[in-house]
């Protein structure tokens, strides 16, 4: 059955951005007749309490979700499987370099900039053996050369390059875009809506996701709310939390709704009047009361 999600990182409350985007994530999926999923991604940063809080917040602003939530945190096995695949079909290498290293290397000009530039690609066996009593490796897919495109709701076709993309950190824990497309695939996600930060990000999982055997989901990457120097919102720009907005007398339901164009009313009335053809195509800038 197809469904659609919210995949918050518990690294903290989720802001009104955030907030917007789960919203929007809601409505795009239970407007289209889809289950509607949270997933918990945990395998970072987590902070003591977020989740229950993020849920909380979730539930306040009158989302509702199916089945259980799933954390990705309990889903190592998965991950090693997709990676146990991927390294049968020769489609994976170790990489002994550090993030600077990969940041300082000249890059090639076929890459997309800030691209990983292929150092390890081809060491021999002797020399991974060697470096990786220095430090251990992260591993890296062996990715093919140019472009993927994906189809994007709001975006139409767009077309990204193809990068050696991190699998498995060298510490050992799966990366966010290994673990992204094994967990949209195993729980039947086939529509993803997320903030349009991560639109560059979508051409690389989808094609992950081809190698896998998985057909790729129906993108809507949605505007990414910014603070008033336009800059992402974060924690520093004050008040941006559902409980500090409350304390500051807003409704958060109403500032979103509000910036979205849609009736102030509550998500399950919004069903009807939501049509994604009207969303607003700029980012949201959102100024914190003082
Ligand atoms: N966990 C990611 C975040 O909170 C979202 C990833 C995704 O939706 O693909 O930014």
């Amino acid at each position: 059955m197809s469904a659609g999600r919210f995949a918050p990182s518990p690294s903290g409350d989720l802001h009104v951005g955030n907030l917007r985007t789960g919203l929007l994530a809601w409505l795009f999926a239970r407007s289209t007749a889809r289950r509607f999923l949270v997933r918990i991604e945990d395998l970072d940063r987590v902070r003591e309490g977020s989740e229950q809080r993020q849920l909380d917040d979730l539930r306040g602003i009158g989302l509702d979700w199916d089945g259980p939530i799933v954390r990705q945190s309990e889903r190592r096995d998965l991950y090693e499987d997709a990676i146990a695949t991927l390294t049968a079909a020769e489609r994976t290498f170790p990489c002994f370099c550090t993030r600077r290293e990969v940041l300082e290397a000249p890059s090639a000009p076929h890459l997309p900039p800030g691209a990983y530039p292929g150092t390890c690609r081809d060491l021999s066996t002797a020399e991974q053996a060697r470096r990786s009593r220095v430090r251990p490796p992260a591993l890296r897919l062996r990715s093919d050369p140019g472009t993927w495109s994906v189809d994007d709701e709001l975006h139409g076709t767009f077309t990204g390059g193809l990068d050696d993309v991190v699998l498995r950190r060298g510490d050992g824990v799966p990366a966010y875009n290994l673990a992204v497309v094994v967990d949209d695939a195993a729980q039947g996600i086939d529509q993803v809506v997320r903030a349009d930060d991560l639109l560059s990000s979508a051409p690389r999982q989808a094609h992950l996701a081809h190698l896998l055997g998985h057909p790729p989901p129906r993108y809507a990457h949605v505007p990414l709310a910014l603070s008033a120097e336009g800059k992402r919102l974060a924690k520093r720009d004050g008040a941006i939390t559902l409980r500090q907005l409350a304390v500051a007398g807003l409704d958060p339901l109403r500032l979103i709704t509000d910036s979205l164009g849609l009736p102030a009313a509550a998500p399950a009335d919004l069903l009807e009047p939501f049509d994604p053809t009207c969303l607003p195509r700029e980012p949201w800038t959102f100024v914190p009361p003082r």
